[in-house]
């Protein structure tokens, strides 16, 4: 009776298992390939990279990622341990053999005395029992159709369409400024809602010029089948016109640059403040095709952005996702039906890892409820803790995109003013700190 179904053995679904599992929770895999595929999948192994082999920088003291990959090992994560013996030399990245990676994920999960997998697509939302849905960025059709009749159309998209996203402390404020248009902000948030970077009407053509010549990647075949509907990419809306992006998302009115309150800019390019911490913006309506490194070169033209660090790039893909801020609790358990938890890219996280550390979270929460324990919160200073703070409360709803982990999603460290030490010294007492943390967590499960 007390079985934990688990749907979908990608990334999050394998290591959910794993952990639930080792705490002595029978499971079941509900696995669709290979009878039912996705046009990214090749096999039918379990835990499948569907493109890079990297897990991204192995760096626990200077990078988000790195400290993830450090929390999982402590928490005896299967997805860190096999990547680790299936390593290949890549500098300071985490990059794997994904055929020998995926085959012994696989091969582990079978041989655990309490997993069983069954290959066979679910199809609807499961009335009763303990599940977990790990289903990923690629969803069956009917699985999606069926969630989407339980949270409404808003909630759940097929595609996101990102924006790229600045850390707030390295926009240049001498040329920025803080402003809502037609200056509606009268609480501190409000007037913090929107950074403001001016164009001059030469700043404004040599950015057109860059945009239509820049690097571009193309939709995978199959990815817009049915799906896409509407979102322009930048470039696209100055490839329908050059003065297009003036009357659209850089319109310049009802805004007064308080550093030449005289001149008029030609455009304005608006940031919007992503998280309720304020250390994140992302660029309004900039999402693009542009490739990663065009992308940089482009967006800091922007006067303004000649500094800017991304903690994400802007991009446009086929992607299944909840909008979490409003259906998940803090547990990532679906509000309106607790029995059903969510994990991995589905729930807003972007990325292997994030998706892998959403599994061994939700893993380690159902098999806490199902034997009857109650586990703390997870801190949200460790970054696990702070992806799931995020995508569960902290992010806005009504613009929320998925969010790779980055050190703007932690809440700062006491006494240490932003600036006051350099970024090396602020990094490190993240990591320190979220150890620390996490062990202390791990102590309750
Ligand atoms: P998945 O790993 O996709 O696992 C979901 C599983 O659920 C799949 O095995 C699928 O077959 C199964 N499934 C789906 N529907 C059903 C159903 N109804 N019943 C039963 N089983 C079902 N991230 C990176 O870090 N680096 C990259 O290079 C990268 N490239 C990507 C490229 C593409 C084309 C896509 C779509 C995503 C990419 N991602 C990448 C993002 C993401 O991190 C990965 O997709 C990651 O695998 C997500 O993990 P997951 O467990 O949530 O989903």
């Amino acid at each position: 009776a007390d079985l934990l179904h688990i749907i979908g053995g990608g990334m999050a679904g394998s290591e959910a298992a794993w952990q639930a599992a080792q705490a002595g929770i029978d499971v079941v895999i509900h696995e669709m390939r290979p009878g039912t595929g996705t046009f990214a999948h090749q096999t039918d192994r379990l835990a499948e990279m569907v493109c890079s082999n990297s897990f991204r920088s192995d760096d626990d003291e200077q990078n988000a990622v790195g400290l993830l990959h450090w929390e999982m090992r402590a928490a005896g994560g299967l997805i860190m341990a096999m990547a680790d013996s299936h390593r290949l030399p890549a500098g300071g990245a985490l990059a794997v053999d994904r055929e020998a990676f995926a085959l012994a994920v696989t091969e582990r999960l079978l041989a655990h005395p309490r997993i069983a997998l069954e290959r066979s697509e679910i199809t609807s939302l499961p009335a009763a029992g303990h599940w977990i849905i790990a289903t990923g960025p690629l969803t069956s059709d009917a699985l999606g159709q069926a969630i989407r009749a339980e949270t409404g159309t808003q909630a759940l998209a097929f595609f996101d369409a990102i924006a790229p996203i600045v850390h707030a402390d390295s926009v240049d404020l001498s040329k920025a400024w803080f402003q809502s248009r037609y200056d509606k902000g009268e609480t501190e948030a409000e007037r913090t809602a929107y950074l403001n970077c001016p164009m001059d009407r030469a700043q404004y053509e040599a950015f057109i010029d860059a945009l239509l010549a820049a690097d571009k990647t193309e939709f995978h075949e199959g990815e817009t089948a049915g799906y896409f509907d509407g979102c322009l990419p930048i470039e696209v809306m100055a490839e329908r016109g050059r003065e297009t992006p003036r009357h659209g998302p850089m319109k310049p009115v009802g805004l007064t640059n308080p550093h030449a309150p005289d001149v008029k800019p030609h455009a304005v390019v608006q940031l919007r403040r992503d998280n309720a911490l304020g250390t994140l913006y992302n660029i309004v309506g900039f999402q693009t095709k542009m490739k990663y490194g065009a992308q940089v070169d482009v967006f800091r033209m922007i006067p303004g952005l000649e500094g800017a660090r991304f903690a994400r790039l802007g991009g446009i893909h086929r992607n299944t996702f909840l909008n979490s801020p409003t259906l998940l609790d803090c547990e990532l358990r679906l509000k309106p039906k607790p029995h059903i938890r969510f994990a991995g890219q589905i729930t807003g996280v972007e990325g292997y890892v994030e998706s892998a550390a959403m599994g061994l979270l939700a893993g380690r929460l159902a098999a806490a409820e199902l034997t009857g324990r109650a586990l703390p919160p997870v801190p949200p200073t460790t970054a696990t803790g702070a992806l799931v703070a995020h995508i569960t409360g902290g992010a806005e709803a009504k613009t929320f995109q998925p969010m790779n982990v980055n050190f703007g999603l932690f809440p700062p460290v006491d006494g240490l003013k932003a600036g006051r030490r350099g970024r090396r010294d602020r990094y490190k007492a993240y990591t320190d700190r979220a150890k620390a943390d996490w062990h202390a967590w791990l102590g309750h499960g």
